[in-house]
């Protein structure tokens, strides 16, 4: 679902109509998926200057074909109303996977995760690892790619101004996989529409 915006130029101040999706349907719409993981979805390039700019819109990502279900809303809506109802109740949404996100960027590694076959909640366990072994204080750490005959991991986050990247091997992926699986407390808190990133791994984990 697509609505028409008014865009304004962040750089010359010209406006133009931009597309606000509402919902995302990549079983409808299969080439949206990738103008969310490249992030092209959030953007606009304005037409009198030419400067690529960033907007932020509320939607809802669906997959059909994943059974995943991904909310992008403002960070103060509330998740015990209506939504996350619909998501206990209705039997079929139950076999989904549903994550809320309050940032385009947060939905693009969700996207970029489930894409790669990996488990957002393994993803995070890892970054909560990874960054612990750093000894450094490290905020917006994200999934980028998983590439290779070995499925290196690439992560990366944000120092002093530049985006650095880590690797990480599979077997740390591995290793968290099954220190998730042997902890039944974190799959009872993990039904529903859940918010996973770094504050959900570490109410489990310090
Ligand atoms: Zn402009």
């Amino acid at each position: 679902m697509v609505s028409a915006a008014t865009g304004t130029c962040t750089r010359c101040g010209g406006q133009d109509t931009v597309k606000v999706y509402r919902s995302i349907n990549v079983a409808s719409q299969p080439e949206l998926k990738e103008e969310v993981m490249s992030g092209a979805v959030f953007t606009w390039t304005c037409p009198h200057c030419g400067t690529v700019n960033l907007m932020r819109f509320d939607t809802l990502y669906h997959d059909p074909d994943q059974k995943l279900m991904i909310l992008l809303a403002d960070a103060g809506t509330p998740l015990n109303g209506t939504i996350q109802d619909m998501f206990s109740r209705d039997e079929a949404l139950q076999a989904y996977t549903a994550r809320f996100v309050s940032e385009p960027g947060e939905l693009i590694e969700k996207v970029k995760i489930f894409d790669a076959g990996l488990d957002d909640m393994v993803i995070e366990l890892c970054k909560h690892i990874t960054i612990m072994e750093m000894e450094k204080d490290i905020k917006g750490m994200k999934f980028f790619r998983m590439e290779g005959a070995d499925n290196e991991i690439t992560l990366t986050y944000p120092l002093n101004g530049d985006m650095e990247m880590i690797n990480i091997g599979f077997n740390v992926y591995e290793d968290c996989r099954g220190i998730l699986q042997r902890n039944p407390a974190i799959k009872e808190k993990s039904t529903g529409l859940v918010r996973v990133d770094a504050q959900w791994v570490s109410q489990f984990f310090r």
